[in-house]
């Protein structure tokens, strides 16, 4: 078998349509436009390249994009401060701080500080309650971007077995959540699981959130399988030869080794072009949300 590549790339376009006509449609109706603040702390070149691929999606899809940089060693009381501003300003519906922060500030205590209607991260433990309690909430971006591939290339989820390799908070942990949420049945697997080839080999959907690149392999997979690869791992490309500062080429990977899983999966997404893309679109999806609650709009179907 030679597995149908799920395009997110192409997904990802399409929900971004969708939304912009929703925001379209929104402003028609009521005259405002959803706004997302994004708050990045420090320079870290990474970051950098996310934060503005996101103001310019965000600004494609007719929101509002307000961005804040900080300097690196802005004081922990100094960002809460500025998150605390942003859940008073009416014109903003999404917050989200670009993570990592810097090594004086907690994490924890940003996410904990961000209003949980505005957190379109979310990861405020508010939202992740809800998600477990079955209660209206936002969700993590990757995982939710995770699922809707999912949905769209299998339709119906219902039934099936769903393995997850990873328990993050940010990506495993709410996959298990949404999939339990579409009538799956969920298995967790971890570092500390025992044989994790055989506890693949059962899966119909596998999704490997685990940042070990191509962990899994061909015979880790049942055949038919839907495969869903989040992991995202920078390796060396000896093959590519050397950049223009006589540096050894590098090349982006999944948790999956691809070309060996293709053999035997139905289903599978590339790294990159398979989940990364519907993060920014969920991102978008997320704060079209949070504005029709705030407002009290009826959500579109998007
Ligand atoms: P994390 O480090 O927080 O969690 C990794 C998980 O993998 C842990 O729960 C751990 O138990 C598990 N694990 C570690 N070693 C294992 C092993 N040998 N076998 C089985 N399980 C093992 O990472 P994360 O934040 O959940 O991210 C996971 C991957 O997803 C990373 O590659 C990250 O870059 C990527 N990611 C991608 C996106 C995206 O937009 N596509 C977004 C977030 C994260």
């Amino acid at each position: 078998m030679t597995a149908q590549k799920i395009d997110g790339k192409e997904i990802a376009a399409q929900l971004r349509g969708r939304i912009g006509k929703a925001v379209a449609g929104l402003q028609a109706a009521h005259g405002k436009t959803p706004g997302l603040a994004v708050v990045l702390v420090g320079e870290d070149a990474a970051s950098e390249v996310y934060v503005r691929n996101k103001g310019i999606a965000t600004k494609a899809a007719g929101m509002t994009s307000y961005e804040f940089r900080l300097p690196a060693d802005t004081p922990e009381d100094a960002l809460l401060d500025k998150v605390r501003a942003l859940n008073a300003e009416p014109d903003v519906n999404g917050i989200l701080v670009q993570f990592p922060v810097p090594a004086q500030i907690s994490q924890q205590r940003v996410i904990d500080t961000i209003d949980p209607s505005k957190d379109v991260d979310g990861l405020n433990p508010a939202n992740a309650g809800r998600l477990v309690s079955g209660l209206q909430a936002l969700t993590p971006c990757t995982p939710l971007g995770s699922v809707i591939l999912a949905k769209e290339t299998l339709g119906e989820l219902s039934g099936k077995h769903a393995v997850i390799i990873g328990r993050s908070n940010l990506v495993g942990k709410p996959v298990a959540q949404l999939l339990l949420n579409e009538n799956c049945t969920v298995t967790m697997a971890h570092s500390r699981t025992a044989d994790l080839p055989a506890m693949c080999r059962q899966a119909d959907i596998l999704v490997a959130a685990v940042g070990i690149a191509e962990l899994v392999k061909g015979d880790w997979v049942k055949p038919g399988a839907c495969v869903i690869d989040v992991g995202i791992n920078r390796i060396d490309a000896p093959e590519k030869g050397l950049d223009d500062k006589g540096r050894g080429k590098t090349r982006l990977v999944g948790d999956v080794d691809f070309a060996a899983v293709s053999e035997i999966a139905a289903h599978i997404t590339p790294v990159p072009g398979g989940v990364g893309p519907m993060t920014i679109a969920c991102l978008l999806k997320n704060t079209l949300t949070a504005f029709c609650r705030q407002n009290g709009f009826e959500e579109p179907e998007v």
